[in-house]
């Protein structure tokens, strides 16, 4: 089997945020759009020479803001993968949305289209914030649209929200996390804000025109906050930046962290098929000049060797608060985690980052905050 997951990358935004480092850009016409999913017609048409009849369990649509996309686009779209990539049963479909977007309508459409998980993303409530993004600052109360979205059908929705905004109180922190868990979608991810260098935001904060970010304590104390008020509204804790209601885990994103293959179509996406890691390109023109070409739109591949492959297993296996299996990394590779790293597992159990039970080997509580420093201890 190659794969079982599908991600689709939709590059356009009505407008590109502050913060943003996604490879995304706005949307200037509805031509531009056709265009864009003539020339992705191409690349399933591509890639069906190779997988076609191969049934997908997951398909996410991000971006980008995939809820610009009309729903005759969607329908169509939706029809094409599943006639090459036929749809199982009970698959997921979900796609990344603005809630600027999501009126009644537009949501039964698509709701009737097959999308049956909504990714929403929610920065913040307080307007200053949404502002520092360079985002819409008028929303309505999430309450009020999580209801539109639930009588359009749809009740799998998850929400994003980000700490360490410019400017943002931990009262303010709590607030958001209280008024998300009243409005109580099936999943809640929380993301600690992240500015790569080139982004407009980065600049403003030196340039001290927006208020300044909190400090490392404050962001660890939000953290630990959202972990504190979720888990006691009974979401589940399962990954670092993830919290869901009992049987609502993403199960799109559950196969990165299970290291599983899966295809990844559109400008900028990153796949992950026979043992190699691929990128396509971030540029629109180089993206539609090989597909018309009838190229795979690969910029970048890298193989991924049996050894890199262990070490990405633990990597990624570890972002779940459940853990690594040993039984199944032993039957996957043929070894005993708890040998092959050896060194490394001992050092940061000692160290109390790391715990290890006959089966499960985790972060600790300790650990959780400190994440990024035990991973480091398994790539080489
Ligand atoms: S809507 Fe999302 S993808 Fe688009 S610019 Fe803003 S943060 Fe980036």
């Amino acid at each position: 089997m190659a794969f079982q997951n599908l991600y689709i990358h939709f590059p356009f935004c009505r407008q590109k945020c502050l913060h943003c480092s996604f490879f995304s850009y706005p949307l200037n016409s509805q031509e531009e759009l056709s265009n864009f999913f003539k020339v992705l017609e191409l690349e399933i048409e591509l890639y069906s020479q190779l997988f076609s009849g191969q049934s997908i369990e997951t398909l996410y649509l991000g971006g980008g803001t995939p809820s610009l996309i009309p729903p005759y686009h969607l329908a169509r779209l939706l029809e094409k993968v599943n006639n090459i990539f036929p749809f199982q049963p009970s698959c997921e479909i979900t796609i990344e949305a603005n809630p600027e977007d999501l009126s009644y309508d537009y949501l039964r459409a698509i709701s009737s289209a097959g999308v049956n998980r909504l990714s929403v993303g929610w920065p913040s409530s307080f307007a200053g914030h949404l502002r520092a993004l360079g985002r819409n600052e008028h929303l309505t109360f999430l309450a009020d649209k999580l209801d539109i979205i639930r009588r359009a059908k749809i009740t799998n929705i998850n929400i994003d929200l980000i700490y360490g905004l410019p400017g943002q109180t931990m009262l303010q922190w709590e607030k958001n996390l209280l008024e998300v868990c009243r409005a109580a979608p099936k999943h809640i991810s929380v993301y600690g804000l992240h500015l790569e260098e080139d982004v407009p935001l980065k600049k403003l904060l030196l340039q001290k025109k927006v208020a300044a970010t909190p400090d490392e304590d404050t962001l660890l104390g939000m953290m630990l906050l959202a972990r504190e008020i979720l888990s006691s509204n009974k979401y589940l804790h399962y990954e670092i930046a993830n919290y869901a209601l009992p049987g609502y885990q993403s199960n799109h994103n559950m196969s990165y962290w299970q290291n599983k293959t899966y295809l990844a179509l559109g400008p900028g996406a990153h796949g992950y098929l026979y043992c190699c890691r691929y990128a396509n390109y971030c540029s629109w023109q180089q993206y539609k000049d090989s597909l018309l070409k009838r190229i795979f739109p690969c910029s970048q591949k890298e193989r991924i060797s049996r050894k890199r492959a262990m070490e990405e297993e633990m990597m990624l296996g570890l972002r779940l608060l459940e853990g690594i299996s040993r039984q199944q990394f032993l039957q996957k590779y043929g070894l005993d985690p708890l040998h092959l790293f050896q060194t490394s597992i001992l050092m940061l159990k000692e160290q109390g980052l790391l715990e290890v039970n006959d089966d499960k080997i985790k972060l600790t509580a300790k650990g959780l905050p400190l994440a990024n420093l035990v991973f480091q201890e398994f790539i080489t």
